[in-house]
Formats: structure tokens, C-alpha cells, sequence
């Protein structure tokens, strides 16, 4: 059977736990379009150029976390690893950006080849969401406003936001090289990755998760005492913004991307709730990515939520995802009532108000689709058999209140159920 298993690292969403996901992925979706937000669906691979050339060739992903192969014409392929890569290649692609603002969303599967454990697979999923050719901080700000909302739509608490700010490219150069310099007085104390990335790309080794360079890293120089004048203004205003907004904020000056056309606004969303994964949603400014892919140059801004993380947060809290239930439950005894049992059910579904209504399939007795329908959560069962088929009658039996059960016309069994219904969530009471 082994040869039959998922792939490792890559999960299967079954119920109940996919009523979950849906529920928070409507809400993600409601509140983005809510914001004016538009839904961009791109290809789930790329050519492995597109993600070397915007990730960097000196970050985790590029060097060991992809998914590349060669199509069956030799030419290489990857599975995307994030989702910004993508949506920026169509925005060029489709000429979106020429004078133009847009503010997009994205959803779907993301594919790092990493050690699967908790709140990690190689297979995950995110919803991203990207402005892009807004240059000042009031999008910044708004992102992490929406952020907040999100949160408390979803009752989720344990989060909290770490932000900083990178300055540009240019001013990140001295930094960059005293920067070096400090970890190179401390060369033996590095591990491989590190010393890797002395030379390349200083700046990703604060990003180490490694325990035993924590300290070192504690005591680097910080990027703050770099920062150039524009750049001070522009974060200074983000967090007046978010301020007024009455969005709570800590600055956490380690928080870096080590890429040089990431710039000014990072952020972080994390919690102490998912153990050492507690990194819910990340973002922020990529001002010189465009310009680096061949574009004009165009502001850009961004964030990813790892949806898995978020649907772990969400269950710890205890609340359970709206679940679906049908109004009612069709069954049918006999022939004659199987057949006009679809008949019933597509006309209650055609009425107003629409009727939820799930319909006995895989035959069984009346006692058996009883205890279906009772399963089922439908508040009445509407019960035909052969006595009713001829004579053009149906049952209304509550299934959830002590309430006499009732034979009507099929004509009048909309009429005869709603009563049940009354008090319902979406179903006010009758005039
Ligand atoms: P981490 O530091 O946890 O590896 P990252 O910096 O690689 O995260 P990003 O590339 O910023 O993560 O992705 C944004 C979000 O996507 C993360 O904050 C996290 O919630 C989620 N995420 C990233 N990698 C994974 C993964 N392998 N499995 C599940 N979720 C992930
Ligand atoms: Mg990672």
C-alpha cells in the first residue's frame, strides 16, 4: 500500500476539518473584496528562471526548497514556492501596471521541499494579496488594518504584529558591509549556511533559525541606525497610521528579507500558540522588484497568510465553522416515491425563499432513511411513500421539536414547512 500514500509532507483536508477552511477562506475573500481587492489566478508553475531571478538565488527556498524539474521539452520548470513571483509576471505580462494601480489577492497551493512537521509541508497553501503602484505608506497601512479586522472576524486573538523597516537598497549598503564585518570577527562561531551567506548576503543570516547563532545575532549592529531620511518618513507615518487606526504594533529591528529590492515596510503576524511555527502571515515592501524583472519601476507591497497555520490558530480557539445543514430531508419509500422524490426536492430548492434540501439516495427502508435524515441536521423530513404517491400527498415530519407530524397537498408542502423553519439563522419570521 506504501506506493499508494500521499506524498510526504503534502496533507489531505478532509471533513470535518474542510468546513473549517472554507469558512475562513470565505471570510478572507469577503473582507479583501470588501476592500476593493480583486481576485488574480495564476499558474501554479513557472519557469524556474521567473522565481531564481525574484526570490534570490541566496535564500532558503531557491537554494533548497524548490520543486524543479524538466518538462518534456528540457526546459526547467518549478513548482511555485510562493505567490508573488507569479502575479508580478502577469502584471507585466498583461501590461496592468503602465499608469496603473491594482490591488489584487491570490489563493492556492505552494510547494517547498522542507522537513515536513507541524505547521510545515511541503505542500501549503496561502492567500496572498498584493498592491501594487502605491508608493506611500497609507497602503501599507491599510494592509495591516485589514489584517487586524481579519483577525477579529475570525475571533482569533493570539496574534500579534512585528514590524520594521529596511530602508532602500542604498542605504542598506553600509549597513550591509559593516554588517559583514561583524560576523566575519566571529567567523568560527558560524554554521555552513552562514558562512555561505557572508560574502552573498549578510543580512539572511539574522534570519537563521539556527539556536546556537541566536546570540551573535542579538548583538549585531541594527539596520535602524542606517536608515535614510525618506525611509524614516515613510515608516514614521505607518506606524502614526496604525496608531490612529488603533492597530497594536511592536518594532522588532531584527525583522529583515535579505533581498536588495526588498525595501522600507516588513511585517510579521505571529503567535505563541502554534509552537515554534508562529509565523501566521508575512509581508512587505518590494519596491525594486519590478524594475528588477525588466519593468518600469513600480512600488509594490505585499503579504502571504499560511492558511494551514491560520486554520490551526482558528480551531484552537475553540470556535466551530458555521455548519451547513439541509432545511430538509426527502424520503422516499417505494418506486414510485424515489422517482418523484427528485421532483419535490428541485421544486422546493426553486421557491423563495430556497429551501436547503438533501435528498434520500442509496435506497433503504423507512427506518433507515429516517435516521439518515435525522443525522443529516434537517429541521423536517418530508416523507413520501406509495400512499402518497397516489395520492399526490406528502409528509412534514419536525424532526427536531415535539411537533405532530402533518400530511399536505405536494403543492402546498413549501407553505407547510416554513413554520418550522421560523427563527432559524436566515429564516426571519413569517409576516
Ligand atoms: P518560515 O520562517 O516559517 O519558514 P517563511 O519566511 O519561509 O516562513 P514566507 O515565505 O514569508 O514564510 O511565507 C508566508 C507564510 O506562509 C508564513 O508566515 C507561514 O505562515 C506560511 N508558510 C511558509 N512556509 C510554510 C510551510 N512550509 N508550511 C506551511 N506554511 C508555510
Ligand atoms: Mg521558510
Amino acid at each position: 500500500m506504501s506506493e499508494l500514500q500521499a506524498i510526504r509532507g503534502m496533507e489531505d483536508i478532509l471533513p470535518p476539518v474542510s468546513a473549517i477552511w472554507q469558512h475562513v477562506e470565505a471570510t478572507i475573500r469577503g473582507l479583501l473584496l470588501d476592500y476593493g481587492y480583486q481576485e488574480v489566478r495564476v499558474p501554479v508553475v513557472e519557469r524556474t528562471e521567473l522565481f531564481k531571478r525574484s526570490i534570490g538565488e541566496v535564500t532558503d527556498i531557491v537554494e533548497k526548497e524548490m520543486y524543479t524539474f524538466e518538462d518534456r521539452n528540457g526546459m526547467s520548470i518549478t513548482l511555485r514556492p510562493e505567490a508573488t513571483a507569479g502575479i508580478v509576471r502577469a502584471c507585466m505580462e498583461h501590461g496592468l501596471l503602465r499608469n496603473q494601480r491594482q490591488k489584487f489577492f491570490s489563493t492556492g497551493p505552494m510547494f517547498r521541499y522542507e522537513k515536513p512537521q507541524k505547521g510545515r509541508y511541503r505542500q501549503f497553501h496561502q492567500f496572498d494579496v498584493e498592491a501594487l503602484g502605491y508608493a506611500g505608506p497609507d497602503i501599507d497601512a491599510e494592509l495591516l488594518i485589514l489584517l487586524a479586522r481579519l483577525w477579529r472576524l475570525l475571533g482569533i486573538r493570539h496574534v500579534s504584529l512585528q514590524i520594521n523597516t529596511l530602508g532602500t537598497a542604498e542605504s542598506r549598503q553600509m549597513y550591509r558591509a559593516d554588517l559583514a564585518t561583524y560576523f566575519r570577527n566571529s567567523f568560527g562561531q558560524l554554521d555552513e549556511d552562514s558562512r555561505r551567506r557572508l560574502d552573498r548576503n549578510p543580512l539572511r543570516i539574522l534570519d537563521s533559525k539556527n539556536p546556537d547563532l541566536q546570540a551573535l545575532i542579538a548583538g549585531a549592529p541594527q539596520l535602524t541606525q542606517y536608515l535614510d531620511g525618506a525611509s524614516e518618513a515613510h515608516f514614521n507615518e505607518l506606524r502614526a497610521l496604525l496608531d490612529d487606526a488603533g492597530v497594536a504594533y511592536a518594532v522588532n529591528p531584527r525583522l529583515v528579507r535579505g533581498l536588495d529590492y526588498y525595501g522600507r515596510t516588513v511585517f510579521e503576524w505571529v503567535t505563541d500558540r502554534l509552537g515554534s511555527q508562529g509565523a501566521v502571515c508575512a509581508g512587505g515592501r518590494y519596491d525594486g522588484l519590478v524594475s528588477h524583472l525588466g519593468g518600469e519601476s513600480t512600488p509594490a507591497i505585499g503579504f502571504a497568510i499560511g492558511l494551514e497555520r491560520l486554520v490551526e490558530l482558528y480551531s484552537l480557539a475553540g470556535v466551530p465553522a458555521p455548519h451547513r445543514t439541509p432545511d430538509v430531508y426527502v424520503v422516499a419509500v417505494g418506486d414510485g416515491a424515489t422517482r418523484l422524490a427528485f421532483r419535490v426536492a428541485e421544486a422546493l430548492r426553486d421557491g423563495t425563499p430556497a429551501f436547503r434540501v438533501e435528498t434520500n439516495c442509496g435506497g433503504g427502508g423507512f427506518k433507515a432513511q429516517m435516521k439518515r435524515a435525522d443525522r443529516s441536521g434537517a429541521v423536517v423530513a418530508v416523507i413520501l411513500g406509495e400512499d402518497e404517491v397516489a395520492s399526490g400527498t406528502a409528509v412534514v415530519k419536525p424532526l427536531r421539536a415535539e411537533v405532530e407530524q402533518q400530511k399536505v397537498a405536494v403543492a402546498e408542502l413549501a407553505t407547510a414547512i416554513r413554520p418550522h423553519l421560523q427563527g432559524l439563522p436566515g429564516w426571519p419570521p413569517l409576516a
